[in-house]
């Protein structure tokens, strides 16, 4: 079954297909809404979900001029969320001098053909006077993500990569410098603990032709007929919808045990591509 027509990676979708081709083929070409939880218990972990989207709206709202009592005042009546909020506020992690773009949207072609493209929507890129091209990332998850986890994540290649290839719009036309770009993870949990991530030349190109690899692998699987490769690390199965499907347990995983994942919705897969308002880049 071939990729339809208006699909577009993320690092959200290309983190499902590394971390399990028949994830990415049920949920990407087949299109299959599996009604099954992600993780449990379910209130809590859509609570969490929920305080977490609402924690991404307080700092864009904040990031585009709306006062900070105001936005306090929205966060009261939940104390993990004052509690996250607060601690922005006093880490101010955002509070560099430069042009701020919060919840900006990037698009660039992937793959050989330059058919396929690979779109982020950023927390926050921050362009500073110094010539540093600095990416947020706000993380919610219960635990913190120590820095190998992170590191091999999509989405540490992937937005760096994007910003890259596409941020010169931003930029008044310039490009950037790769080794000027960097990613900082900001926990709401952990204010004391950024993570950062210092791009460069050498990873760029690396990142590269890792990213379309991963397109070749797809497309050549979505050339052909049935049913992709399970993943064999089973842990993957706990906190994935269609464990049933797979024969792969119907219990959900515990959100205790859900190691650094915040379930967060992946909102690049979301984005619909209006190229009129899309920074973008042809190569
Ligand atoms: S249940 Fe396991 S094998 Fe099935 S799609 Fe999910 S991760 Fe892959």
């Amino acid at each position: 079954m071939p990729l339809p027509p208006d699909f577009h990676f993320s690092q959200g979708s290309l983190q499902d297909f590394v971390d399990c081709a028949r994830r990415f083929q049920l949920r990407y070409l087949e299109r299959i809404a599996w009604p099954a939880v992600q993780a449990e218990p379910i209130l809590e972990n859509e609570r969490h979900i929920q305080q977490g989207e609402l924690f991404h709206l307080l700092v864009q709202q904040h990031l585009v001029g709306v006062p900070a009592a105001r936005l306090t005042a929205m966060a009261q009546g939940d104390a993990d969320l004052a509690a996250w909020w607060q601690a922005y506020l006093d880490a101010a992690p955002a509070a560099l001098p430069g042009q701020h773009f919060p919840e900006v949207t990037l698009s660039a072609p992937l793959g050989e053909s330059g058919e396929r493209r690979l779109v982020a929507k950023y927390d926050l890129v921050v362009l500073t006077g110094d010539g540093r091209s600095v990416i947020f990332d706000w993380k919610t998850a219960r635990h913190r993500a120590p820095r190998r986890w992170l590191a091999e994540r999509l989405q540490t290649r992937v937005y760096p990569h994007l910003l890259l290839q596409a941020g010169f719009d931003l930029n008044h036309g310039q490009p950037l410098a790769a080794d000027r770009i960097e990613m900082i993870y900001w926990f709401a949990g952990f204010p004391d603990r950024p993570e950062r991530f210092v791009y460069s030349s050498a990873q760029a190109t690396e990142d590269e032709g890792y990213l379309h690899s991963l397109v070749e692998q797809i497309a050549l699987l979505a050339g052909g007929e049935g049913v992709w490769p399970l993943t064999p690390d089973e842990t993957q199965c706990r906190f994935c919808v269609y464990r049933s499907l797979c024969n792969r347990g119907t219990v959900a995983g515990s959100t205790d045990d859900a190691d650094y994942r915040d379930f967060e919705p992946d909102m690049d897969a979301t984005v619909e591509l209006d190229f009129e308002q899309i920074a973008e880049v042809e190569y």
